[in-house]
């Protein structure tokens, strides 16, 4: 038995990479050497001319390509990340009242913003208890519903489904885009930022949109209702279609985010890089599973996150004495989130991850109990 402070891990147990965080999240050394190779003719340059717009083009065909986009759909982004998208969509793409999946910290912030929009109907808002997820509701009285692709806050991951009926479906894959399989003609608007599985930045927001969803925005727009600048998705889908956004985007994000999409498409797509989240999925929940200290959170096996793993410990083992030990080794943000209070680590396994480092994660983690 030894105190944490002294404990030491052997190194030949320890990840190569130590960055487990949920976001930003781990960024791969070949993006950031690609980016400092280009940075003379790249950094510091206009983003209203060639070299930039035709990175972000280069963003839009790879995203089109990536997630197999239909005749039609459109790549927008702007600036603000996926929280300033939910403000956004509340005034372009709600055109009365919406449906919320609430269940966690991220689902229920959507719901928060159309709850308080004076121009928008009170939402019907379904939820369930951390840990699982509520089912969606088709209904005549809704024109968009808004589901969570992958929760980050609780580990849980739901499929993207289409109800019936005509209300556009949002979907928040902040976290799970590029990480878990989607069928497009199931979304209708599809949007995440690329510090989680796009291996960049924060600070960017980007939406893969339906031919409705389009329509939706277009029609708002010429309705007349009043939208701050910043938030207005037609000015960010005219924008888009040149290539640009409306204000400065980080240059320095859209190059590691262009790396990752180009090496997600050279190796296989969506199923290279979902699979590769798969597999350590599999290898953290088999671990787990046969831990007599360690439990998925997540009951039920089809909820677990492909992607954000949260772990729960028995009492007698504290969560954050062995997060902090694991710190101390330079295995960072395995903490769990803060506003759920469970004395559990949160392990993120975007594609960016390598599956043997999760393998090694949990050698790591049964070394620091076993040693304590
Ligand atoms: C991280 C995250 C957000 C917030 O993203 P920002 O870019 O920080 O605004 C929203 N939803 C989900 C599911 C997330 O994981």
């Amino acid at each position: 038995m030894s105190s944490p402070e002294s404990l030491q891990i052997p190194a030949d147990l320890l990840p190569r990479d130590g960055r487990f965080g949920s976001g930003p999240s781990k960024v791969r050394a070949a993006q950031v050497e690609a980016l400092a190779r280009d940075a003379r003719d790249f950094l510091g340059t206009s983003h209203r001319q060639a070299t930039v717009r035709s990175k972000v083009g280069e963003i839009r065909d790879g995203l089109t390509s990536l997630f197999s986009l239909p005749e039609g759909y459109e790549v927008l982004l702007g600036n603000g990340g996926s929280t300033c998208f939910w403000d956004a969509a509340s005034f372009h793409l709600v055109q009365r009242k919406s449906e919320h999946l609430s269940f966690g910290e991220f689902s229920s912030k959507f719901a928060a913003v159309t709850a308080a929009a004076p121009h928008l109907e009170d939402p019907v808002v379904i939820s369930s208890e951390p840990g699982r997820h509520p089912l969606v509701e088709a209904r005549d009285d809704v024109d968009a519903y808004a589901l969570t692709h992958n929760e980050t806050s609780t580990g849980v991951m739901m499929p993207i489904t289409r109800p019936a009926g005509d209300g556009l479906v949002l979907v928040d894959a902040t976290s799970g885009a590029g990480a878990l399989p989607v069928d497009p003609r199931q979304f209708d608007c599809y949007y995440f930022a690329p510090q989680k599985s796009f291996a960049s930045d924060g600070g960017l927001w980007l939406a893969l949109c339906s031919p409705a969803a389009v329509e939706r925005i277009e029609a708002i727009a010429a309705s007349g209702r009043w939208t701050p600048a910043f938030f207005d998705l037609k000015v960010a889908l005219d924008n888009s279609r040149l290539n640009q956004t409306y204000n400065t985007p980080a240059l320095a994000t859209l190059h590691l985010l262009a790396s990752q999409i180009t090496w997600f498409n050279e190796n296989g797509g969506l199923s290279f890089s979902a699979g590769r989240s798969a597999r350590s999925a599999e290898i953290l929940y088999a671990w787990a599973d046969a831990s007599d200290f360690a439990r998925p959170f997540v009951e039920n096996p089809e909820m677990r996150s492909a992607v954000v793993g949260t772990i729960d410990f028995a009492p007698e083992v504290d969560a954050s004495v062995v997060a902090s030990v694991l710190r101390r080794h330079g295995v960072l943000d395995t903490e769990p989130y803060r506003k759920l209070g469970r004395n559990q680590l949160r392990i993120a396994m975007f594609p960016a991850v390598d599956p043997e480092d999760v393998a090694a994660l949990c050698a790591s983690i049964n070394w620091v109990v076993g040693n304590l």
